[in-house]
C-alpha cells in the first residue's frame, strides 16, 4: 500500500475545507485536500446563494465553491478527489486511508466532512432537486415569498424552518408522520399558533408532481389504516427537515461525538480531543449549518493547525 507523509490533511471540500485550505496554503503548510463524497459540499445542491458576504448580486452555490477552489489553488493547495474510508488517530502521525487504497500519514488533520441532509428516498426528490425541493429553508426560503410550501418533519428543525418560511410564504404545510410533534414545547407552540401554518399530522408524502418544477405533492393520511386517504396538495416548494447525518463515522472511535454523531470540540475552538486533529464546518455544528459559519470555523482550524505545527516543530 502506498503511503505519503503530509503536514496537514484536509478532508472535505465545502466552505470549511476550502477556507482551511486557503489559510494553510497561504501559511506555506502545503496542505493536501481530499474532496470527499460530494465535491464542493452541500452548497452545490442549492441554486442561488444570496447571504454569503461579498456577493452583492448573489452567486450560485456551484460558482461560489468554484471560486473558493480557485482561491485555494492560488496558494498551492493540492486538491484531490477521493473519499476517506478509514482512519487511525490513535497516535501521531495520524493515518487516513482513501478509497483508492492510498494511506496518508498526517501531522495534523482538519476534518471538514460536513453533514448530509436526510431525504425521504423518493425518486421525485431527485427529479425536482433545485426545482422546488430543498433541505435548507434559510438558504432557499427567500425564493418562496408569497408562495405555498410544505415542510416535512416534526422536530425542532422542521418547526424552526416552518416558522421561518411562514414569515415569507403565504402558506406552509407541515407534514408530520406521527400524531404529535417531537419538537421542544416552545417550538411546537410557535407552529401551532401560527395562522399561516397548517400541520398535517399522520401524513406521509409519497410523490411530487409538476411540469417545470414542483407544483404539488401526493400525500397519504393514516397510511395502512382502514381510514387511509390519499390526496394532493398544491405547493411550490418542498422542504425536507427530517434531520442531518454528520459524516463522522470513521473518526468516532477517536473523537467525542454527540448522540447524533456531531463531533464535539473544545468550547468555541475547532480542537478535538486528539492533539493536532481539528473539526470544522457542519460535521461539528448541529446549530448554525451556514456556509459562512463553516468558512469561519475552517479559518479557526487552519490557525490552530499552524500554531500546533510551530509548537511541535513539525
Ligand atoms: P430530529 O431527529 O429531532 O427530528 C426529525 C423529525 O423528522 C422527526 O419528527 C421525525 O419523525 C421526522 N422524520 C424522520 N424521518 C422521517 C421520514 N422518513 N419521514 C417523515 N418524517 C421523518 O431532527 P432535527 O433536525 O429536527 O433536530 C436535530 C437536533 O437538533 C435535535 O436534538 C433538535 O432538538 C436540535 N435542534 C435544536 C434547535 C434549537 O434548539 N433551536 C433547532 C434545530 C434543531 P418522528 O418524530 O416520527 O421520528
Amino acid at each position: 500500500m502506498e503511503t505519503e507523509k503530509v503536514r496537514c490533511l484536509i478532508i472535505g471540500s465545502g466552505p470549511a475545507g476550502y477556507t482551511a485550505a486557503i489559510y494553510t496554503g497561504r501559511a506555506n503548510i502545503s496542505p493536501v485536500l481530499y474532496e470527499g463524497i460530494q465535491p464542493g459540499g452541500q452548497l452545490t445542491t442549492t441554486t442561488e446563494v444570496e447571504n454569503f458576504p461579498g456577493y452583492p448580486e448573489g452567486v450560485t452555490g456551484t460558482q461560489l465553491m468554484e471560486d473558493l477552489r480557485k482561491q485555494a489553488e492560488r496558494f498551492g493547495v493540492e486538491i484531490r478527489s477521493g473519499i476517506a474510508t478509514s482512519a487511525d488517530l490513535s497516535k501521531a502521525p495520524y493515518k487516513v486511508t482513501f478509497d483508492d487504497g492510498k494511506t496518508i500519514e498526517a501531522s495534523t488533520i482538519i476534518i471538514s466532512t460536513g453533514a448530509t441532509a436526510k431525504y425521504l428516498g423518493l425518486d421525485d426528490e431527485k427529479k425536482y432537486a433545485g426545482m422546488g425541493v430543498s433541505a435548507c429553508a434559510t438558504c432557499d426560503g427567500f425564493f418562496y415569498r408569497k408562495k405555498v410550501v410544505a415542510v416535512v418533519g416534526g422536530g425542532d428543525t422542521a418547526c424552526e424552518e416552518a416558522t421561518y418560511l411562514a414569515s415569507l410564504a403565504s402558506k406552509v404545510y407541515l407534514i408530520v408522520r406521527k400524531p404529535y410533534l417531537r419538537a421542544s414545547q416552545i417550538m411546537q407552540e410557535r407552529v401551532l399558533n401560527n395562522p399561516k401554518i397548517e400541520v398535517l399530522f399522520e401524513h406521509n408524502t409519497v410523490g411530487l408532481f409538476g411540469e417545470n418544477g414542483v407544483e404539488g405533492a401526493h400525500v397519504v393520511y393514516r397510511k395502512g389504516e382502514p381510514d387511509e386517504k390519499q390526496y394532493d396538495i398544491a405547493i411550490d416548494g418542498f422542504f425536507l427537515a427530517i434531520g442531518h447525518k454528520p459524516n463522522s463515522d470513521i473518526f468516532k472511535p477517536y473523537v467525542d461525538t454527540d448522540e447524533i454523531g456531531y463531533i464535539i470540540t473544545e468550547g468555541a475552538t475547532p480542537r478535538t480531543k486528539v492533539p493536532g486533529v481539528f473539526a470544522a464546518g457542519d460535521v461539528a455544528d448541529p446549530h448554525y449549518r451556514q456556509a459562512i459559519t463553516a468558512a469561519a470555523s475552517g479559518c479557526k482550524a487552519a490557525i490552530e493547525t499552524e500554531r500546533y505545527l510551530n509548537e511541535h516543530n513539525l
